[in-house]
């Protein structure tokens, strides 16, 4: 991480730990492929097999329920676009019908596109009553809901929301990438009924470009590869494995699995950072506040000042934060979650997200709101009232 600038942009990428590195570097050095039966070929199997072994710990699975993949993206394509086989301790094969939360990734919606939306509401957390509605609508559903919004923070409740896919005979799948490390509790607790889970490394302090989907049980399965290939990961994705990815991802699920609970001191931050902000702009609004969320995150909008102009002069002043997950290639584009929540457009236009993480100092977050303090000099403070 640049140690002059203030890094705040932890839901897009946090930083590599030094576990991961290690893990990664010794990997890069074997020379064998994990499907051959010499002793190189075994040493490169016992690197992927820890790392297995460690990803399940962290997400409260087996070892042998969890398949390699080259991250979330690949995962949801892989659920959404082949399906589930074997499901919930019965043969039920679901896929067809396909419900996905108003607020997920982009990756849902563009591996899913005919998908039906089960809306969220002002507070970011699903309609529950509608879900239930849907679901009697037509036959067994594959439900994809997220563990927490990447741009809000908002949290799901995911055992209830099991309960309710469950009655109605369908399938839930979780994407809990930006659950590890975030979250109060065990995160096994936290993903509870679910019948699959998704993880992305690289969130949680593992390399770009690896993740995990976990099984709940043993007949839960992909109804067929998204990769075909060489029969690895048990014929669920082909592919030699990414055995310096998968290492350092093993390494970070260790890690965040041996830290436990969130740090309170994350919250603090948090809870400091939003009080001060406040302070600067009584009429700001912070996503979720109040709710189930993330630790350590914060989606904020400001009247008057628009997200694209400050990003500019925030990455000038040397604070990396986002406008929500909504920038890709460069462009910002209006965030979809917010608009789904049926938030204001000034809201839409103005959401700034700062989200930290075990490394960040208090004078990473100091630096953010004196930036932002000058950005809004001339405005005066307004009382929430004007919004
Ligand atoms: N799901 C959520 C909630 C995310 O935040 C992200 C990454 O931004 C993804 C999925 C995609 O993850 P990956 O970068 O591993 O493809």
């Amino acid at each position: 991480m640049p140690g002059a600038r203030a890094y705040l942009d932890w839901n897009a990428s946090a930083p590599l730990l030094p576990e991961a590195r290690a893990a990664m570097l010794a990997a890069l050095d074997e020379a064998g492929n994990p499907s051959s039966i010499h002793a190189e070929g075994r040493a490169a199997r016992a690197i992927v097999e820890a790392a297995r072994a460690e990803v399940a710990a962290l997400a409260g699975g087996e070892a042998e329920n969890v398949v390699f993949t080259s991250g979330a993206t690949e995962a949801i394509n892989a659920v959404l676009r082949r399906g589930l086989g074997g499901c919930c301790g019965r043969d039920l094969a679901v896929g067809e019908r396909v419900i996905v939360g108003a607020t997920e990734h982009a990756a849902v919606f563009a591996a899913a596109a005919a998908a039906e939306i089960a809306p969220v509401g002002p507070d970011g957390l699903i309609d529950r009553a509608a879900l239930a509605a849907r679901l009697v609508e037509g036959p067994p559903a594959l439900v994809m809901i997220q563990l927490a919004n990447n741009e809000t923070g908002i949290r799901q409740d995911i055992p209830a929301l099991a309960g309710i896919v469950h009655a109605a005979g369908g399938a839930l799948v979780v994407d809990a990438v930006q659950g590890p490390g975030r979250i109060a509790g065990p995160l096994a607790a936290a993903l509870d009924g679910a019948d699959a889970v998704i993880l992305s490394a690289h969130k949680f302090g593992g390399p770009k470009g690896v993740g995990a989907l976990i099984f709940a049980d043993r007949r839960t399965r992909l109804a067929s590869a998204l990769i075909a290939g060489g029969g690895q990961e048990r014929g669920q994705r082909g592919g030699t494995e990414n055995i310096p990815g998968i290492a350092g991802m093993g390494a970070a699920a260790r890690a965040v699995h041996a830290a436990g609970k969130v740090p309170e001191r994350l919250i603090h931050l948090r809870d400091t950072f939003e009080n001060h902000l406040n302070h600067i702009a009584a009429d700001a609004l912070i996503a979720g506040q109040g709710g189930p969320r993330l630790a350590n995150t914060s989606l904020f909008a400001i009247p008057g000042l628009s997200a694209e102009k400050a990003l500019i002069a925030f990455d000038l002043a040397g604070v990396a934060l986002s406008s929500g997950s909504a920038c890709s290639s460069g462009k910002v584009r209006a965030s979809h979650v917010l608009r789904a929540m049926g938030a204001a457009e000034w809201v839409i236009e103005g959401a700034l997200r700062v989200s930290i993480g075990p490394a960040t100092r208090e004078e990473d977050l100091e630096r953010c709101l004196a930036v932002l303090a000058r950005q809004l000099r001339g405005r005066g403070n307004r009382p929430r009232s004007a919004a």
